[in-house]
């Protein structure tokens, strides 16, 4: 076999008599103590002298339970035992960290291993003490902590940003540029992140920035917004959940994720428009239904009555006048139209001859209820005063109906604020008690174009409506649905910033 050592043997051996033991300790990186069978220190390297904070003299004969933090040190005096009884090479506490005493009295996380070392027939304990690499522990962990928020970040598509305030800086990554269209522009003006909102949807993003950023308004900001110019042009929504970390009461940073939110958009718009589609077809069937049992009642009198107004025509206009003919025809002419009369009365009678299913009601809840129902609708763009009575009693009223009446006058104000591109548009929400009555009363108030004097007259009228595809009926039934339930509906003529309706209902006795 080829001798692959350049080096001889002899010169070899030579050069490793010349090492003494003591240099060989000394040039260890870790803490070397030796320490003989009664538990005293014999030799120190320089590492363990620096590192325990004692010089060579102080440290040599020192039982090696200095070391050890008093609470420790019997346990120790045992263990110490126990090893000399059977030594061998071993890590000390199965490698977990030691607590380990410097001269000062400082306490030190380490890790420690023993050695069994015989001269003659003595035996010596070679302790070797390494200090815990806690910096390469920490950033160990804190790459694996990034890892798994990469691969969650991933999983769900997430972008991050991270403004900074001080100096109106947004951090995007690649994600976060790609949501807003931005190109790879990762660090951009807190401006131009805002113009990158679409102009719709800036105002309130705006809001929700300066909400994040006022510690008295909490610190966390949720929002959905649409982004400027897809490039394919179709409508892109993105969703965002951000915190705020806050220095002297002042707002340093804001940071948070996005995500793509518009097919979960898309679809909600598509149900909001069956659902309207659905409610159009709904009334319009209640209309058709409703003329026709009112045709089906007056129809056969007002046959009759035109035939009888025929035979008194034909007795008026015979020579000489038939008056009797003509007496009995106009006769059957008014019983048929009273009888006509009579039907109707029936027919209404019967139509509200169903009882409505009452229960005792928290009216600020079902005022709650309303708005999550227009917001879902699409019917939840104005900026809302609600003004309500936490502590208010319960009245007794059907719920749906009275949701039903709510969201009919908050969609009409909504309609005709749109209609009429109200900037600010408004609405308040008032809960009170009627004085010196046992009812609630909601009012209603929008800032919109009002009605003029012409028109509120007619408004509860049925079939009454300004709008193209309206069917006038909102405010008829509302009415009904009030008055069903006990209370009234009304709307206040005198108010000129837009229009106020109120309607009241009665407390659970
Ligand atoms: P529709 O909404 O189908 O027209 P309604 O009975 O709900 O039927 O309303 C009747 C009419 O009352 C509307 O067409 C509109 O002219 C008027 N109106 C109701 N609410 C408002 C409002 N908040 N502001 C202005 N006009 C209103």
């Amino acid at each position: 076999m080829a001798n692959h050592s350049l080096v001889p043997n002899v010169s070899r051996h030579d050069c490793l008599d010349k090492i003494s033991f003591r240099e060989l300790f000394d040039a260890a990186v870790e803490a070397k103590l030796l320490v003989d069978a009664a538990g005293h220190i014999v030799m120190a390297n320089c590492v363990a002298q620096r590192v325990f904070e004692y010089s060579l003299d102080e440290m040599l004969g020192l039982e090696i339970e200095a070391l050890v933090p008093e609470r420790y040190r019997e346990h120790h005096r045992k263990y110490r035992k126990m090893y000399l009884a059977e030594p061998y090479k071993r890590s000390m506490g199965n490698s977990c960290e030691l607590k380990l005493l410097k001269h000062g009295g400082q306490e030190m996380a380490m890790r420690a291993s023993l050695s069994p070392i015989y001269v003659e027939t003595k035996i010596y304990i070679l302790v070797t003490i390494s200090t815990l690499d806690r910096r390469g522990e920490v950033e160990q962990a804190l790459q694996a902590s990034e890892e798994r928020f990469r691969l969650i970040q991933q999983a769900a598509g997430a972008g991050v940003f991270d403004i900074d305030c001080a100096n109106n800086r947004v951090y995007c990554d690649s994600r976060m540029c790609e949501l807003l269209n931005n190109g790879t522009e990762e660090i951009m003006a807190l401006e131009k992140f805002f113009a990158v909102v679409h102009p719709d949807d800036r105002v309130k993003f705006r809001a929700i920035f300066d909400d994040v950023i006022d510690l008295s308004t909490g610190n966390t900001c949720r929002g959905e917004f649409r982004v400027m110019q897809p490039p394919d042009q179709r409508e892109r929504w993105v969703a965002i959940l951000g915190q705020a970390q806050f220095e002297n009461g002042k707002a340093k940073r804001v940071v948070g994720i996005a995500r793509d939110i518009t097919e979960r958009k898309l679809l909600e718009k598509a149900l909001q428009q069956q659902r309207s589609e659905i409610e159009t077809l709904f009334s319009q069937q209640v209309a058709i239904i409703t003329a026709s049992a009112i045709a089906h009642e007056i129809n056969s009198p007002l046959t009759a009555v035109a035939a009888y107004s025929d035979v008194a025509h034909r007795a008026l206009s015979h020579r000489p006048i038939e008056k009797d003919k003509a007496q009995e025809a106009l006769e059957g002419c008014i019983q048929q139209a009273l009888q006509a009369g009579r039907k109707l009365h029936e027919l209404i009678e019967f139509l509200q001859k169903r009882e409505i299913q009452t229960e005792k009601l928290n009216l600020n809840r079902i005022i709650e209820d309303a708005l999550l129902q227009l917001h879902s609708d699409g019917y939840g763009a104005f900026h809302l005063a609600l003004d309500l009575e936490p502590d208010m009693p319960l009245i007794t009223a059907n719920k749906i109906q009275v949701q039903k009446v709510l969201v009919n006058l908050i969609k009409n104000s909504v309609q005709a604020m749109r209609g009429e591109g109200t900037v600010h548009s408004e609405i308040a929400i008032i809960l009170k008690t009627l004085p010196g009555e046992n009812m609630a009363i909601v009012t209603i108030r929008d800032n919109g174009p009002g009605i003029d004097e012409k028109t509120i007259s007619h408004v509860f009228d049925p079939f009454f409506t300004t709008k193209p595809t309206g069917f006038g009926v909102g405010l008829s039934i509302s009415r009904a649905l009030i008055e069903a339930n006990g209370g009234q509906l009304w709307i206040d003529p005198d108010f000129r910033e837009g229009a106020q309706f109120h309607f009241t209902l009665p407390y659970a006795s």
